[in-house]
């Protein structure tokens, strides 16, 4: 390429002429490379000087070298001008309202089930109970025969299971098998509770579904008495559902506790005169007894030197009792609009 003077002109005023009226840095910055960049224009003819017959070289190199130096100036004036221009009018049009409110960010929050879990994980630790967990597919020796209930047992008809195939491991129906598991691998003193999914297959009604959430208790230690199972219970159904609450015991039947009691509490709508919610007063909470002997065998603690209680509850019970919701499935279909009141 060759240049001349007069071309460096030409693109000198034109260039000129296009900083003047660049809207923005960004125009600036554009014009800058296509004039001064490694391919740009006044690069280009800077380089071409060499090339010139060397009468010429002298003076196009001059003249270059200036218009260079002029175009830099030209820029950096234009940049602040700019600038100046936009922190002139900042306060117009880029302001921000420091005193809006905006509206509440929805967050998402935790289930009823597992409010009420944790509840009732916060009363046991504050008596110096454990958490213990179990499988949720068990063997037919931790899920009935351990605990007192044979093939043949009535009980087995009522807790119609989910059998896998082979026969041999189903869906545990209830969260004792933990208790089992438990003594196996622990020795006395024992204090823990177990909460989780257990199954059956019940039809799907307001107050049953075919899968429900128990949560299981059981101490094992020297002379423990029927009355240590009533003070528990007593202090667990008022930590939960209130102070005022009374409770109620009244006999029952399970295999593997011997004697066996019902634990009711005091109805929290009618205060215990009776109301549609609750029978006669009293609203069932838990299932409970003194550990069978056969049971404690069954976990390797020998009952002669040990005694223990046991108690198993509904968690979706509690949770209808404590947020008085009236149908069991609600907790399980996620509604949101359901989900959102608590
Ligand atoms: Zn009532």
């Amino acid at each position: 390429m060759s240049v001349n003077v007069g071309d460096l002109d030409a693109i000198a005023a034109e260039i000129r002429q296009r900083i003047s009226v660049a809207a923005d840095q960004l125009a600036l910055e554009q014009l800058r490379i296509e004039a001064l960049g490694k391919k740009g224009r006044l690069t280009a003819a800077l380089r071409s000087v060499g090339a010139l017959p060397p009468e010429q070289r002298a003076a196009a190199g001059a003249r270059a070298n200036a218009l260079k130096t002029e175009v830099e100036t030209l820029l950096t004036e234009r940049a602040r001008q700019l600038q100046t221009a936009r922190l002139e009018t900042l306060g117009d049009r880029e302001w921000v309202d420091v005193s809006v409110v905006p509206g509440a960010v929805r967050r998402g929050h935790l289930h009823p089930l597992t409010l009420v879990l944790r509840e009732v994980k916060a009363i046991f630790s504050r008596l110096g109970y454990e958490v213990a967990l179990g499988p949720q597919l068990e063997d037919e020796f931790h899920n009935f025969e351990a605990l007192n209930i044979p093939a043949e047992h009535p009980a087995r008809d009522t807790m119609d299971s989910f059998y896998v195939e082979g026969q041999r491991w189903l869906l545990r129906t209830h969260t004792s098998p933990v208790q089992i598991r438990y003594m196996q691998s622990h020795k006395p003193p024992i204090r823990i509770i177990a909460p989780g999914a257990v199954y059956r297959r019940d039809a799907t009604d307001p107050s049953h579904g075919s899968q429900f959430y128990q949560f299981e208790g059981l101490v094992v230690d020297h002379d423990i008495r029927l009355s240590d199972l009533k003070g528990t219970i007593e202090y667990f159904a008022r930590s939960l559902f209130g102070a005022d609450r009374r409770i109620r015991i009244a006999g029952d039947h399970f295999p593997f506790t011997e004697p066996s009691i019902g634990a009711a509490v005091s109805c929290g709508l009618c205060g215990g005169k009776g109301c549609r919610s609750c029978k006669a007063g009293w609203l069932e909470i838990l299932g409970a007894g003194m550990v069978h002997p056969q049971v404690l065998r069954n976990g390797g603690i020998d009952p002669a030197h040990y005694s223990g209680f046991a108690f198993g509850a509904g968690l979706d019970r509690l949770a209808m009792l404590r947020y008085n919701v009236s149908d069991l499935r609600l907790f399980l279909e996620n509604d949101v609009r359901f989900l959102r009141q608590f």
